[in-house]
């Protein structure tokens, strides 16, 4: 039946993707994926030859079209990205709500997600977590992204490019309470794979201790707010409406 399926690819370590993944990798008449060298090398190792498309970021709407005439000819087309979770901080949703908006069947083949993933090794005990994903690469923006997470109460969890962990570092650190537990997952799956906890008093200098640390692929996790400051913030929120409601 004509299905768009989602599919989950490894997020470094190879062997990291589902037998039911590759059995529809075979069954699919295409893949659409991030980056076709990519997906070819990994289609390789695992013996699978299929008609790549290239679907990105910059061309996600017209492959969109194109994904939907093919569906409506009743293939079967599996969407995948570089690494982990398609439409995860990674090219896809457009698609899919595409697909889904001409009525067609989408479904999700689960697997790797490095958020998760490092999430499950943490230790850390909230409750909830909040995705963040990437934060904006400029100071100012970041800088208000990271004031408006300052009372939430669950784990944040980040994603950060591994030029710029240095500045996100520097940036969580003049936001948030030195006392809060911070976990950085480098290079899950991979060779040099590294989980470290402390209190984010401590992260810059941990970060900065070896030029490695400055490389490699991160998830950041933040725990959330102290009850105290979550309380303070949801307070200052509401007087702010009731402000705003009276200027109007
Ligand atoms: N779709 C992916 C997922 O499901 O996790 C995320 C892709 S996003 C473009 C890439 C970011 O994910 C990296 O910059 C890093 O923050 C995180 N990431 C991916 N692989 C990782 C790994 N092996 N170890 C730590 N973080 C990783």
């Amino acid at each position: 039946m004509s299905t768009l399926y989602v599919v989950a690819t490894p997020i470094g370590n190879i062997g990291d993707i589902s037998l039911r993944a590759l059995h529809l990798l075979g069954l699919a008449d295409a893949v659409a994926c991030e980056d076709t060298r990519n997906t070819a090398q990994l289609m390789t190792r695992y013996g699978l030859s299929k008609t790549l498309i290239a679907a990105h970021q910059h061309n996600e709407r017209e492959v969109a079209d194109k994904l939907i005439a093919r569906l409506h000819a009743g293939e079967r087309i599996a969407l995948v990205s570089d690494a982990g979770t398609p439409a995860i901080s990674d090219p896809g949703a457009r698609i899919v709500e595409a697909v889904r908006a001409a009525g067609l069947r989408v479904l999700p083949l689960p697997g790797a997600s490095a958020g998760i993933a490092a999430l499950s090794a943490s230790g850390l005990q909230d409750a909830q977590f909040y995705f963040v994903g990437f934060l904006p690469a400029k100071g100012k923006q970041r800088e208000t992204v990271l004031g408006s997470l300052r009372g939430i109460a669950a784990t944040l969890v980040f994603y950060e490019a591994p030029h710029r962990i240095v500045d996100a570092v520097d940036a969580l650190t003049a936001a948030f309470e030195p006392t809060r537990q911070i976990v950085f997952a480098r290079e899950l799956t991979k060779l040099f794979e590294e989980i470290h906890r402390c209190d984010l008093a401590q992260a810059a200098a941990w970060v900065k201790a070896d030029l490695h640390r400055e490389k490699g692929e991160y998830v950041v996790l933040l725990a959330g707010a102290p009850a105290a400051i979550a309380a303070d913030e949801v307070e200052a929120d509401r007087v702010l409406r009731i402000l705003l409601a009276e200027c109007s």
